[in-house]
């Protein structure tokens, strides 16, 4: 543009020079030169209309290599420059395999710097970053990045991967945010979302999460998925109701709790949950048989032998003459599941520790009849015979040297996930973290 009208100016420039010559030939010494008097005729003007033309021509030559010393320069060193940069992109990329990411960085920094618009490099200097262990500075590229063209999606992800890489949970859930709201139906950001809400334990909203994974599973119509996210579901209600009734919401976690047994009746935490919430509910004065009632329904629902240990508690914190109810709160879990070795094997030891020997004998039998033989059975028959015999039985002595115990054994929990130990039943197991797989072990384990 420049350019054409620099030539229309050097054109109208020639035309008005060759026509002043004409109108005044003593301005130029020509007419001395050529020794003629020939002022207005057509030669004359013919030949000043050259000399004026050379000079024009000239002036042409000289400004457009004037113009592009000034901007044509700049426009080829740009392209030389972009060359330049993938060459030197080129060359970090072979430090990044060798894992030389100083070096890499270095060489990215320059091409950068060469072609400061290229968002490619900037992506390759991010991930080099990130490989190279500095996040912060990954970040830094992202925000500059970001700066060129905010809805620049690679970056919008690449931010992810790095505050990931931070552990700024916070910030990740807020990007992850952002991204969902631009692509709502995304499996993968709302798992990321889901996975960085229950992390920061915002519970309440990592179930409107996984109900909105859930819907997209129903309609991939994805059986396996729906039952994975189902139990997600279970363990966020459990977590928040734990959450509200810490926070003194009693009202909000009871129903909280109800939403999760309406889905799944078999979650033993949340009747174990139940109860102690009734229990600790200082202003009901039946909160013990209401604490009761729920460890009933919960064993009802699914046996756990914590229910029975903790239903024996209870009745005992209740009155310490309470034996008989227990009693017969044992009896009723027996014949309500009697192929549970559990339930039989905590009340004949409750039978041993209340001197009832004859039924913990019944008990024994039974074992026998059912072809139960686990070592905390053979614990109890060594224990009932010394007991029977009232005296230091040797043989239960020997006994419980030959299994390696010097005492009575503890009670131990496993998860049924991975077989992991505990002193007592755990709504969620540390080891795996799955929720609901703590029962009593048949195993004899000393815990340390
Ligand atoms: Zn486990």
């Amino acid at each position: 543009m420049t350019y054409r009208f620099l030539l229309l100016f050097g054109l109208l420039f020639l035309l008005l020079f060759s026509y002043l010559l004409y109108l005044n030939p003593e301005f130029l010494t020509l007419r001395l030169a050529a020794g003629l008097e020939t002022r207005g005729t057509l030669p004359f003007f013919i030949l000043i209309s050259f000399a004026a033309g050379g000079l024009g021509v000239l002036f042409l030559f000289v400004a457009r290599s004037v113009f592009y010393y000034f901007y044509g320069f700049k426009e080829r060193k740009g392209r030389r420059h972009v060359q330049q940069a993938v060459q030197e992109a080129r060359q970090a990329m072979e430090y990044r395999l060798a894992a030389d990411y100083k070096k890499a960085v270095k060489k990215l920094k320059r091409a950068l710097k060469l072609d400061s618009g290229n968002q490619e490099i900037r992506q390759l200097l991010v991930r080099v970053r990130l490989e190279a262990g500095e996040p912060q500075r990954a970040m830094e590229v992202i925000e500059e990045a970001l700066k060129n063209d905010p809805d620049d999606s690679r970056f919008q992800w690449l931010k992810v991967e790095v505050l990931q890489a931070m552990g700024d949970n916070l910030r990740l859930i807020n990007q992850l945010m952002y991204l969902k709201g631009r692509y709502p139906k995304n499996v993968a950001i709302l798992n990321l979302l889901v996975t960085g809400l229950m992390g920061q334990s915002y519970w309440r909203e990592a179930i409107d999460v996984w109900q909105e994974l859930a819907e997209i599973a129903k309609g991939a119509k994805n059986k396996k998925e729906q039952g994975e996210i189902a139990v997600q579901l279970d363990n966020c209600r459990y977590e928040l109701a734990v959450q509200q009734w810490q926070a003194g919401e009693r009202e909000e976690a009871r129903q909280t709790l109800k939403e999760l047994l309406d889905k799944n009746q078999k979650f033993v935490p949340a009747y174990i949950l139940q109860a102690a919430m009734e229990e600790q509910d200082r202003q009901n004065p039946k909160r013990i048989e209401a604490a009761l009632a729920a460890l009933k329904q919960g064993y009802r629902r699914q046996p756990n032998a914590w229910f029975l240990l903790e239903g024996e508690r209870l009745l005992f914190t209740e009155s310490e003459k309470n034996e008989e109810k227990v009693e017969k709160y044992y009896r009723k879990a027996v014949s309500r599941y009697p192929d549970y070795w559990p339930a039989r094997l905590l009340f004949a030891f409750f039978c041993l520790r209340h001197q009832r020997l004859e039924r913990a004998a019944e008990m024994l039998l039974e074992f026998k009849k059912q072809g139960i033989n686990n070592p905390l059975v053979k614990i109890l028959a060594g224990e009932l015979s010394y007991r029977q015999s009232h005296q230091l039985n040797e043989a239960a002595d020997q006994f419980k040297k030959a299994i390696g115990l010097e005492e009575a054994p503890p009670l131990v929990f496993v998860c049924g996930h991975c077989r992991r130990y505990a002193p007592s039943w755990r709504p969620r197991c540390p080891e795996c973290g799955h929720y609901n797989t703590y029962e009593l072990s048949a195993d004899l384990v000393t815990l340390t």
